[in-house]
């Protein structure tokens, strides 16, 4: 099954979060029609809800294996040279939001599962697809995997279709993300006049030398799949216009982009920690947006490494870099990696995919799907 027009039809509903604009009825057509049991899955109530997701599974036993997605796009934008919903196909390219990122790859699951259902392959095969991945993501996938442990839909390894591509198709496939950690410190004084120190209590004093022991500790050395991890100050903020006033209050902020030897509970604890000691009068908040994973290269990734090569010729680089995405959530579920179209679109204007891509990420599915389900 050529993949294209199914990845037009997907273009033309905007999806943008939290709006399904009929993309997952498209989706859903698809696969009933190939003989999956559809189950539609709606969580959440406003603002961040209600969300459309959907999962879909056919065949029986084991291996279970699923595709992960999702059906939402980003914001258009401004400055498109096509309509961003027309899905137009010119000079080999698919042009119209979601075309990386990553309505292309849902387009090439279904044809492999095409494939797969065409071959009577033994195995289960499911798709786990969410309207809300680029949004929250608190009624998305994390609610679906919730509602599969519950209905023993529980899949033995999965693979999600991000944009992992970096130069060409094939290039690169994600093994795990880095997390990543916010903290907004406030350091409370006492105001007074620079000339009488002792009647005041400079905030600065405290959060300087409060920051220079968080930014001195080295987290770690990294690790075989992962790049030391990075405490970085992204801000300070004493907003004193005076040159004769002691300020009241200081202010700091900064992210930590960490490996699996932490934990975000770990760093949180110690940035209390170091900053109570120096600033007793202090005030910080905390925000993890994602802890670190690693699926250990394995079977999982080496099949998917195998199909990727013998379908491109392309020796795939095992990565754990960039962002987080819904994988963060699989991964207490099963092994997962990722792997899909070249990103350097994903979220501009003209964001777009090679035809000739999309068709060759869907012979690789069906090889992936080949290799894990016989
Ligand atoms: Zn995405």
């Amino acid at each position: 099954m050529d993949p294209l027009p199914l990845a037009q039809a997907l273009i033309r509903c905007p999806s943008v979060t939290p709006a399904d604009a009929g993309a997952l009825g498209v989706l859903a057509e698809a696969l009933e029609a190939l003989g999956f049991k559809i189950t539609r899955l709606q969580f959440g109530s406003p603002p961040d809800g209600p969300v459309e997701n959907l999962f879909a599974t056919i065949g029986s036993g084991a291996p279970h294996f699923a595709f992960a997605g999702h059906s939402d796009v980003v914001p258009e934008g401004q400055g498109w040279s096509v309509d961003p919903y027309a899905a137009t196909v010119g000079n080999g390219l698919l042009v119209g939001r979601g075309a990386a990122d990553m309505k292309g790859a849902l387009a090439a699951m279904v044809s492999a599962a095409q494939a797969h259902v065409a071959r009577n392959a033994p195995g289960r095969l499911s798709f786990i697809i969410t309207g809300d991945e680029e949004g929250p993501a608190t009624f998305g996938t994390d609610r679906i995997l919730d509602w599969m442990a519950e209905n023993n839909h529980v899949p033995d390894m999965c693979l999600v279709g991000e944009p992992t591509s970096v130069r060409k198709l094939g290039d690169c496939i994600k093994i795990g993300r880095r997390g990543s950690l916010n903290a907004w410190i406030t350091v409370n004084g006492a105001q007074g006049h620079v000339a009488y120190p002792d009647r005041a209590d400079n905030p600065v004093r405290r959060l300087i030398p409060a920051l220079a022991e968080l930014q001195a500790r080295v987290l770690d050395a990294g690790t075989d799949w992962f790049s030391r991890s990075n405490l970085e100050i992204v801000d300070l903020y004493v907003g004193n216009p005076a040159t004769n006033v002691i300020p009241a209050q200081a202010k700091a902020r900064l992210n930590i982009r960490f490996n699996d030897s932490h934990s975000g509970a770990e760093l949180a604890g110690w940035i209390e920690e170091v900053v109570s000691r120096h600033a007793p009068s202090s005030d910080v908040k905390i925000r993890i947006s994602g802890e670190a994973f690693l699926t250990e290269p394995g079977a999982l990734s080496a099949l998917v490494a195998e199909a990727v090569t013998a379908e491109t010729g392309v020796q795939p680089e095992l990565s754990t870099s960039g962002g987080t995405s819904d994988a963060r959530f699989i991964r207490r579920m099963c092994p997962v990696v990722e792997f899909g179209l070249p990103g350097q679109s994903m979220h501009k204007v003209d964001e777009h995919a090679s035809v000739d891509d999309i068709r060759a990420l869907a012979r690789i599915y069906d090889r992936v799907l080949r290799l894990a389900l016989r």
